[in-house]
């Protein structure tokens, strides 16, 4: 006889370990968080983990506000830090930004415009005023520590009585007719009333296994590690950076994670089989654009280099929630490289959703049903900015 879940999820990614610990939440009693490796060995493990506010939906920014509360209430176990949040616009996106301000209020984030006299006054010698049209600041903003947290959502989720499964890879969903009734592991069958494709960039190849279309590319997202000189001036701030589109997040130490934001090209890759290495023009490149932006970091040492996968959808928004047609099953998926910070959030609507049945409309718009009811968001700056 096979094993029986109410629910399984598959991937304890940031989206599987916090959707885990938000049903355990809701007194779901028999819960399973299946992973193929161990926790935050997908695109988490390798995130930034920048931890913003500013969105340009009401949505969006909703979910980033209610996930901070969570990193803050959960802050030493996920190294969550707030030295703040700086997002640099260019003159043409001033308005923008103030407009998408002007709402993020409406839903409780705490934001403050500066203007360009009073961001070099912020900033000081570090940052270059060329071509800035102003920032907005988040004080709460920051950065926190992507294995950390997962481990710790795992970890809440054991002490509620969930079942955690490391190393044991979802062989195919199990679908009869329109229901999802389990899937398979190299253990044996097992049986679930719900099961939640939390896979990441492999989602698609999950929800193929029982004839579930995803339209979901896996694209390569390098990154580097630069420590600065000592004794001088250095950004103390994430920021994201739509002047030059690059974005960096301190490590502590000097150090900061340097990429490259949107506009850029994006490739396609094999999730099973990419270049794990950052290519050197890319580190070149990030280099030139890091110390034309930020002179005092002239000098800097390359500590590290690498590329891991964003998981991006039609709309770069995340593809979440049950799907009109087909039964026992949910999305949740699609970070498209800004969903480590709204996962918190977004588990605990899904897990509402998925255990009693009620959700908000503007939630249940992420449902992958938008794209055939060609509902689907659109962002005013475009990418994973959102
Ligand atoms: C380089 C980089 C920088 C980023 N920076 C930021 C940032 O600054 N801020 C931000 O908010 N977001 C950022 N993102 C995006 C964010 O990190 C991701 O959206 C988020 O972490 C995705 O989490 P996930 O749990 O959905 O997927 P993943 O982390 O990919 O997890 C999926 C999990 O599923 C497991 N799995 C897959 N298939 C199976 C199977 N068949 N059976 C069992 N397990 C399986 C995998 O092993 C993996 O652990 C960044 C992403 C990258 C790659």
């Amino acid at each position: 006889m096979s094993e029986r879940f109410d629910v399984v999820i598959v991937g304890a990614g940031v989206s599987g370990a916090s959707l885990a610990w938000q049903m355990k939440k809701r007194g779901v009693k028999r819960v399973l968080l299946a992973e193929r490796n161990r926790p935050a060995s997908g695109g988490t493990g390798k995130s930034a983990a920048i931890v913003r506010q500013h969105y340009s939906t009401p949505l969006m920014a909703r979910m980033a506000r209610a996930s901070l509360d969570i990193f803050q209430t959960q802050a030493k176990a996920c190294g969550f830090e707030q030295p703040g949040y700086l997002f640099l616009v260019p003159p043409d996106q001033a308005a923008t930004a103030q407009t998408n301000m002007a709402m993020q209020r409406t839903v409780g984030v705490e934001t403050e415009w500066l203007d360009p006299v009073a961001l070099k006054k912020k900033a000081g010698d570090w940052l270059n005023m060329e071509g800035v049209g102003g920032a907005t600041f988040e004080p709460k903003g920051g950065y926190a520590d992507p294995v950390r947290t997962t481990e710790t959502m795992v970890s809440m989720f054991k002490d509620l009585g969930g079942e955690f499964r490391e190393r044991t890879p979802v062989r195919g969903l199990i679908r009869k007719g329109d229901r999802i009734t389990g899937l398979s592991t190299d253990g044996g069958d097992i049986e679930a009333d719900t099961v939640v494709n939390a896979a990441g960039p492999w989602s698609t190849m999950l929800a193929a296994s029982a004839n579930i279309e995803m339209q979901m590319r896996a694209i390569r997202e390098q990154d580097t590690v630069w420590e600065a000189r000592p004794g001088r001036p250095v950004p103390p701030n994430s920021i994201s950076n739509a002047v030059d589109a690059t974005y960096l997040r301190p490590l502590g130490g000097n150090r900061y994670v340097v990429g490259r934001g949107f506009p850029k090209e994006y490739f396609d890759c094999d999730p099973y089989n990419y270049k794990q290495t950052a290519d050197d023009d890319f580190v070149a490149e990030v280099q030139r654009r890091l110390t034309m932006r930020f002179p005092t970091m002239e000098g800097a040492k390359l500590v590290d280099s690498y590329a891991a996968l964003y998981d991006v959808t039609v709309d770069w928004y995340p593809y979440v929630g049950p799907r009109a047609g087909l039964q026992g099953y949910a999305d949740f998926s699609g970070g498209s490289g800004h969903g480590f910070k709204i996962a918190p959030a977004i588990a605990g609507e899904l897990a509402e959703w998925i255990s009693a049945g009620t959700v908000k409309p503007d939630f249940a718009r992420l449902s992958y049903d938008r794209i055939a009811k060609m509902d689907v968001f659109a962002g005013s700056y475009g990418g994973n900015r959102g």
